[in-house]
């Protein structure tokens, strides 16, 4: 089936309202889930064909849905790339830990599946959700950690992706119960001066969902008691280089308490690194 350039310009120019429009009876999310659906699509792209284009939303929405076939392409790829490295870098094993990806526009959530290996995961097994737990597409099960990812971007609006680990030190800190200090500047990516502990909750519930969410309040970064850890950030690979670096602050710590007493840095001078931070990535390192 073809769509001629004149439905996807259209589209492109209407997208917006429709969204608007779909988000105003509740209906987008099962809108999209009929979209997926290739013979509905042939179907109703048939039927608005001939009709005038500018009373033609929900055609123009098809017509795009047939060219791209799958919510959140970009997100999908991202969440299977990351996943992998978040393998290759040693932050999880396993299956363990999960990542997201939050269109704000969309209200929209791509989520890894639960249960597969990061290496075998395919961008049709991320599963699209919003932000109330209802699956919009993907014939695979969301994480079991989805309600700790969507509660983030209910109450963050600067929150575009997220990473939960079962990493090594982070997560042998949390099996303290404590918080990780300013053992290294470093621990500035958190965006505080020290990442706190969230009390334990079980594992998929929305107890810990609540904890986490709570606990890391402003910050990028919480470790959760006797489990692992979460960052968030603006897009997924910046939630993934917090990850990195935090649990390299993690094994640090770990480390000279093994040895000593860690010196922690003063609260000045993390104020000091927090302003320095606050425009990390933004322009080239002298
Ligand atoms: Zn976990």
């Amino acid at each position: 089936m073809q769509f001629n350039d004149e439905w996807i310009r259209f589209l492109n120019m209407q997208k917006c309202k429709f969204d608007k429009l779909c988000e105003k009876t509740h209906n987008l999310p099962y809108f999209r889930v009929f979209l997926h659906t290739t013979k509905i699509i042939t179907f109703y792209a048939a039927f608005f064909k001939n009709m005038p284009l500018k009373h033609n939303l929900l055609g123009a929405t098809l017509a795009m849905k047939g060219a791209s076939n799958m919510l959140m392409q970009k997100a999908r790829e991202q969440i299977v790339q990351y996943g992998k490295l978040m393998l290759s870098a040693g932050l999880t094993r396993g299956t363990g830990g999960n990542l997201s990806v939050y269109d704000h526009e969309l209200k929209l959530m791509a989520i890894s599946p639960s249960g597969i290996p990061y290496e075998d995961t395919t961008i049709e097994d991320v599963v699209i959700m919003d932000l109330e737990g209802n699956v919009v597409e993907g014939t695979r099960a969301p994480s079991s950690e989805h309600m700790m990812h969507a509660i983030v971007y209910q109450r963050r609006s600067d929150i575009g992706g997220m990473i939960h680990v079962h990493s090594t030190y982070a997560t042998t800190i949390a099996c303290l119960n404590e918080s990780l200090p300013a053992v290294d500047y470093l621990v500035a990516f958190s965006g505080g001066k020290e990442v706190p502990c969230a009390p334990y909750a079980t594992f998929g519930t929305k107890e810990l969902a609540v904890n986490a969410v709570e606990t890391m309040g402003h910050l990028n970064a919480v470790l959760l008691a006797n489990h692992g850890m979460n960052c968030v950030a603006h897009d997924l690979p910046m939630a993934f280089a917090i990850t990195e670096q935090l649990e390299f602050c993690a094994e640090l710590y770990v480390r000279a308490r093994s040895i000593g007493i860690p010196v922690i840095l003063s609260d000045q001078e993390m104020d000091h690194m927090l302003t320095r931070f606050a425009h990390y990535g933004q322009k080239k390192k002298d």
